[in-house]
């Protein structure tokens, strides 16, 4: 079969993050079926986690009645070449270290591809969401931290080392006086993710002692309801989210950036700042660029982790590429 001739199949996805990990059928439309989750339960170690990734594995195969030819995956955690995590926060304990590529393949007998989920929802909004149609686009996810990805001409870029894209991580503020959990200080995640909104509104309402379940919408109930604190505080999170975004546009000169997570569910008051300050600051004609919400939530990880096999089942057909050899 020639390399255009070649015909995407069904592929088994997996999606693996702090809480839980999830599990489908992807079909080249961009259906997702057969969805299931285990809890990921990082504190027994990567070795459990292996086991209940590659346990839902086969309890959707045998659902499904369709016997796959490749698995992708999307996790958290930095991934190298070889599929392997060089790096994971202690959201998932034993997670670093662990080579999920060659485990899958050694458990399944499966091509495998597997890619950090902030890639992974980038390329799946990118492909089958709100990016559906453009070839340049920015995929943020604004949740606990920050994170994401950048897909040029409908492909992730990676970098050098395969670890572009740290959306996060870019400084906003150069006072540095705000630390991340990055070890840096005066990242965009340090200003505009769930937990620095949480944390600037604590020390604004001089509330020491929150409810432990009070969260990114319980600020955004609270500024619908008139309370100055509370908009303010979302005000300012938008404002550095904003002011992230105009370096994106004037990096990447994208066709669309695309806000995921929690945060952007706060809803149009809080996507109204973050456009008009990106706009503000991003030079000459990309101020223009549609600055829009993810339309998949979840289930973009998991049709991004099945287009990365796609993607990477037709380059091994062809010349083996960098995409390859993570595959
Ligand atoms: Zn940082």
């Amino acid at each position: 079969m020639t390399k255009n001739k070649m015909k995407r199949e069904p592929v088994i996805v997996i999606d693996i993050g702090g809480t839980k990990i999830a599990g489908a059928m992807a079909f080249p439309d961009g259906r997702i079926e057969q969805q299931q989750t285990r809890p990921t339960l990082g504190i027994e170690g990567g070795d459990a986690i292996m086991c209940r990734v590659i346990e839902l594995a086969h309890t959707i195969i045998a659902a499904s009645a369709i016997a796959p030819n490749a698995i992708g995956v999307s996790t958290g955690g930095d991934v190298g070449h070889e599929g392997e995590i060089v790096y994971a926060t202690a959201t998932i304990p034993g997670w670093q270290g662990m080579p999920v590529r060659a485990r899958l393949k050694a458990a399944l007998g499966l091509r495998a591809f597997v890619d950090n989920d902030g890639n992974a929802m980038a390329l799946g909004e990118a492909m089958f969401g709100a990016g559906r149609g453009r070839k340049h686009v920015i995929g943020v996810v604004v949740g606990t931290g920050i994170g994401g990805g950048i897909v040029l001409d409908q492909k992730i870029y990676r970098g050098a080392y395969g670890f572009a894209g740290r959306l996060g991580h870019i400084i906003v503020d150069f006072t540095e006086q705000q630390p991340c959990t990055c070890g840096g200080a005066g990242c965009l995640e340090a200003h505009a993710a769930s937990l620095a909104l949480i944390a600037e509104y604590r020390k604004r309402a001089n509330a020491e002692s929150l409810d432990p379940g009070f969260g990114v919408k319980e600020i955004a109930a609270l500024a619908e309801n008139g309370n100055e604190i509370a908009a303010q505080v979302i005000q300012r999170g938008a404002y550095f989210l904003g002011v992230g975004i105009a370096s994106f546009l004037n990096l990447f000169n994208p066709d669309i950036i695309i806000v995921g997570g929690g945060v952007a569910q706060i809803g149009e008051t809080y996507f109204a700042e973050v456009r008009r300050v990106a706009r503000a600051r991003a030079q000459g004609s990309v101020c223009a660029t549609p600055i829009v919400p993810a339309l998949l939530g979840t289930h973009a990880n998991l049709i991004g982790a099945a287009e990365l096999a796609w993607q990477g089942l037709k380059n091994s057909e062809g010349t083996r590429t960098n995409a390859d050899k993570r595959g």
